[in-house]
């Protein structure tokens, strides 16, 4: 199956299926309302970590695998540095469920991981307090994106291989005309179809500490139970240390992405007790990105209820980026009529656990 497609948004996500159409013999528009990789957008964020824990929602497991390996073809073929292969660490505090479930799910996939004590796991940070830790699951495959690059590197290589580019804002009521439109609004999403889609949308600040040579390309890092989480010194940015705390909703387009100063001072804190030798470090920068939040943590995926060709994808929840390349050949596969949406991406209401992103 082919014909024409109008990809809307050009994030992570529809430039990942507008490419994966092109390369599937679509002729394809995709469309943007700023610049791809706009620092509005989710995607626009500088780095964006790769993990494949995801507790034993294995589905997603698989999905990041997928991606890394799409990543890395992607980084190879074009000889743009996207991926730093870092390694991360989980930090087991209290019973480590969810690190406990992880496990388990990288195994069955026969997925490299090591699970180590406290003491033993020193050595993978310049600095690490272990006290309160029982434990620390770590994945070496795992690493850090050059989020807003490798979002641009998929727009570029997906126009090499044919997609048209389109500066403007389409709306559902511009009734665009093509065989199938793609909806992969990100943070839009819900305005333009808020009876669809359960989305939330708040903000999450960003910060970037400088620590001293030792912490370059240091591991990524998932404090799940502190709801912190971060990476050392990648492409000289500095040492991210980011909460992840929920807010009030914001509107993407008007939000000033200025931190804020109480969340600078929890990151300080926690940067402070986790890695002693950041306690001086002096802030070097901070960015402020919304996620588009379900209310399980699972993306969105699935056909308008009223216009058939109109297909509605997002709800990345604060952990969608990694999965962007394997995402693209899922929607293309559920476009093309080779499999169907998972039921757990089902438009409409939503209820169940947070569990898949950072944070408990
Ligand atoms: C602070 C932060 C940290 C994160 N950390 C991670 C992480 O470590 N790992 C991970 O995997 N994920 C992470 N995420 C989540 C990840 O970044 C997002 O899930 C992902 O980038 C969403 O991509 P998207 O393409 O769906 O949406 P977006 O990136 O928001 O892109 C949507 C695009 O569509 C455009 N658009 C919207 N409406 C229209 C329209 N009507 N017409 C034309 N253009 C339109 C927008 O301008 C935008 O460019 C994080 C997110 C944030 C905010």
């Amino acid at each position: 199956m082919s014909g024409t497609a109008l990809v809307v948004g050009a994030g992570v996500t529809g430039a990942s299926v507008a490419r994966e159409l092109a390369l599937r013999g679509w002729e394809v528009t995709l469309a943007e309302q700023y610049a791809a990789g706009t620092v509005r957008s989710a995607s626009g964020g500088d780095t964006r970590l790769l993990r494949a824990a995801h507790g034993d929602a294995e589905w997603y497991t698989h999905l990041a695998w997928r991606a890394r390996s799409l990543w890395l073809e992607l980084q190879e073929e074009t000889g743009t540095r996207i991926w730093e292969p870092t390694g991360l660490a989980w930090f087991v505090r209290g019973h480590g469920d969810f690190e406990a479930r992880s496990r388990d799910a990288l195994e069955q996939a026969a997925i490299p991981f090591e699970w180590r004590t406290a003491d033993d796991a020193r050595s993978l940070f310049p600095s690490l307090a272990v006290d309160d830790l029982a434990a620390v699951l770590w994945e070496p495959e795992a690493g850090v994106l050059h989020a807003r690059r490798a979002t641009q590197l998929l727009v570029e290589d997906g126009e090499r291989r044919g997609v048209r580019p389109l500066a403007e804002r389409v709306r559902p009521a511009d009734a665009p005309a093509a065989d199938v439109v793609v909806w992969a609004c990100g943070a839009w999403l819900p305005g333009f179809f808020p009876a669809e889609v359960a989305v939330r949308v708040e903000r999450r600040d960003v910060f970037f500490f400088g620590g001293d040579a030792s912490w370059r390309n240091a591991p990524g890092w998932v404090e799940y139970d502190a709801g912190f989480y971060g990476h050392g010194d990648v492409g000289g940015l500095g040492v991210k240390v980011a909460p992840d705390f929920p807010s009030d909703e914001v509107d993407p387009d008007t939000v000033e992405r200025l931190a804020l100063a109480e969340r600078r001072e929890a990151a300080r804190a926690y940067a402070t007790r986790r890695f002693p030798e950041l306690a001086s470090a002096p802030l070097l920068g901070s960015r402020v990105c919304q996620y588009d939040l379900t209310s399980d943590t699972h993306f969105v995926l699935g056909r308008h209820p009223e216009h058939d060709a109109w297909w509605l994808v997002g709800g990345g929840s604060g952990h969608g980026f990694k999965h962007g390349p394997a995402l693209g050949e899922y929607v293309a596969d559920c476009v093309e009529g080779r499999r169907d949406p998972e039921p757990f991406h089902a438009l409409g209401a939503r209820s169940g656990n947070a569990r898949l992103r950072t944070a408990a």
